[in-house]
C-alpha cells in the first residue's frame, strides 16, 4: 500500500519510476487501480490531449515464414486459409479509408517475402502520391536495406512490437529470432527517423510483473513513439492453446503504468483487449488510451487473419465499426482528431 502511494506520487510528479516502483504500480489492488486510471487519465489529457486518433488498418497478407508459438498465422498452421492482397486490392482499401476520414493507414502483414522491398516501396509511393495520409507499416523483422527504402519511399511510422523484454521467454515464444536482433530493428527504425512503435502481450505463460516492468523500462529506454498493449488470447491450433488468456485488469494498468512512464506516446485502445471484454474501448480510453485502430482489410479475406480467435473486428462493416466509435467518443467528450497525429516530438534516435 505504501509502495503503491509513493510510486504513484513520484509517477505524477513526473519523476521517472524504477523497477520497483512500477511494480508496485502494476500489482494495484481493485481500489488502488482506480487511482492509477485517473493519473494516467490526466498524465494522457495533460501531454497528448483529449483528441482520439483512429488508424486504418489493412491486413493485406496472412502468410508468415515465422512460427511464433502463440500467433494463429504461425506458418506451421495449416488449418488456415492464406490469402495476399494484390497492389489494386490494397490500394482500393486505402482508397476507401481515406474516403471514409482516415489520415493514417496501417499496413500489417505476417512476415511475407513476398513482398520485396521494391515492391512495397512502389505501394507507399504510390499511396503518398495519390492521398492525404500517413502510412504505417507492420511487416516484421526485415533488413536495414528495406526499413530504408521504405522510409525513402514515404513511409512515416512503422509498429513492431517487442511482445517481451524477457531474453528467455522471448526465446521461447519466438523461435525464430531473438531479443537482440529485435531491438536491433527497432533502433535502426529509430535511426531512420521512423515514429516508432513498440509494445507487449500481457499474460503470457511465464511472464511475471516484473517482467511487464522491464517491459516498459525497454520501450522507455528506446523512446518510442508509440506503444500496443494487448492481452495474450490462445488460439486453439497453437502450441499455446491451452494457456489461459491476459487479464483484462492487468492489461489495463500495464497500460495505465505505460502512460505514465511515457507520458507523450500514441497508446491504442487494442482490438485484442476488445476481444477479451466488451467495454475494453471505453476502459481503455480512460486509462491512458489514445488511439483506435479500426480494420479496414476487405470483408472477403478479413476472416483469415486471425491472429488470436473472435477477433473483435472482424464481421463489423468500416462504416458500423466507425458509428460505434463516433457514438463512444461523443458520451467520452473525447473529439475524434483530424489530422495525421503524428508524434509530438521529433523522430529519432535518443538512446
Ligand atoms: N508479423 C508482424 C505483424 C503482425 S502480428 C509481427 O509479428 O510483428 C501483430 C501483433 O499481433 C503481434 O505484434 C502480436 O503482439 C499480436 N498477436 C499475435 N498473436 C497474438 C495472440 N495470440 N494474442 C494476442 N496478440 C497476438
Ligand atoms: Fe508471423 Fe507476426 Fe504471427 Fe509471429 S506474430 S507468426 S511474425 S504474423
Amino acid at each position: 500500500m505504501h509502495n503503491f502511494k509513493n510510486a504513484l506520487a513520484k509517477a505524477k510528479s513526473g519523476e521517472m519510476l524504477n523497477r520497483q516502483e512500477i511494480c508496485a504500480l502494476l500489482a494495484a489492488g481493485p481500489e488502488e487501480s482506480e487511482e492509477l486510471f485517473g493519473a494516467a487519465d490526466r498524465v494522457r489529457h495533460d501531454h497528448v490531449g483529449d483528441e482520439v486518433h483512429l488508424r486504418a488498418i489493412i491486413e493485406f497478407s496472412n502468410y508468415c515464414r515465422k512460427n511464433c508459438l502463440y500467433c494463429g498465422l504461425r506458418r506451421d498452421n495449416h488449418s488456415i486459409p492464406r490469402y495476399r492482397l494484390t497492389e489494386q486490392e490494397i490500394l482500393e482499401a486505402v482508397k476507401k479509408a481515406r474516403e471514409l476520414g482516415f489520415r493514417t493507414v496501417v499496413l500489417q502483414s505476417g512476415e511475407d517475402l513476398y513482398y520485396d522491398a521494391k515492391t512495397i516501396a512502389k505501394l507507399v509511393e504510390t499511396i503518398k502520391n495519390r492521398h492525404d495520409l500517413a502510412v504505417t507499416l507492420s511487416l516484421g523483422e526485415r533488413s536495414r536495406e528495406d526499413y530504408l527504402a521504405w522510409r525513402e519511399a514515404g513511409a512515416d511510422r512503422y509498429l513492431l512490437k517487442q511482445e517481451t523484454a524477457d531474453e528467455h521467454l522471448f526465446s521461447i515464444i519466438k523461435p525464430d529470432g531473438n531479443m537482440q536482433q529485435r531491438v536491433q530493428c527497432l533502433q535502426w527504425l529509430k535511426d531512420l527517423g521512423y515514429q516508432t512503435g513498440s509494445g507487449n502481450m500481457v499474460g503470457l505463460p511465464g511472464q511475471t510483473l516484473a517482467t511487464l516492468a522491464e517491459d516498459i523500462i525497454l520501450m522507455r529506454k528506446l523512446d518510442v513513439e508509440m506503444a500496443g498493449i494487448g492481452p495474450f488470447l490462445p488460439h486453439p491450433a497453437t502450441p499455446l492453446k491451452a494457456a489461459a488468456p491476459g487479464s483484462p485488469a492487468l492489461t489495463l494498468k500495464t497500460l495505465a503504468v505505460t502512460r505514465l512512464c511515457l507520458p507523450q506516446a500514441h497508446l491504442p485502445a487494442t482490438t485484442s483487449l476488445c476481444t477479451l471484454t466488451p467495454d475494453g474501448r471505453k476502459l481503455a480510453l480512460n486509462c491512458g488510451a489514445n488511439v483506435i485502430m479500426p480494420n479496414l482489410t476487405p470483408a472477403g479475406v478479413r476472416d483469415k487473419y486471425l491472429i488470436y480467435p473472435q477477433k473483435a473486428d472482424i464481421i463489423e462493416k468500416p462504416e458500423a465499426a466507425l458509428n460505434n466509435i463516433q457514438a463512444l467518443l461523443t458520451e467520452l467528450a473525447r473529439p475524434p482528431a483530424q489530422d495525421y497525429g503524428h508524434a509530438k516530438k521529433p523522430p529519432g534516435r535518443s538512446f
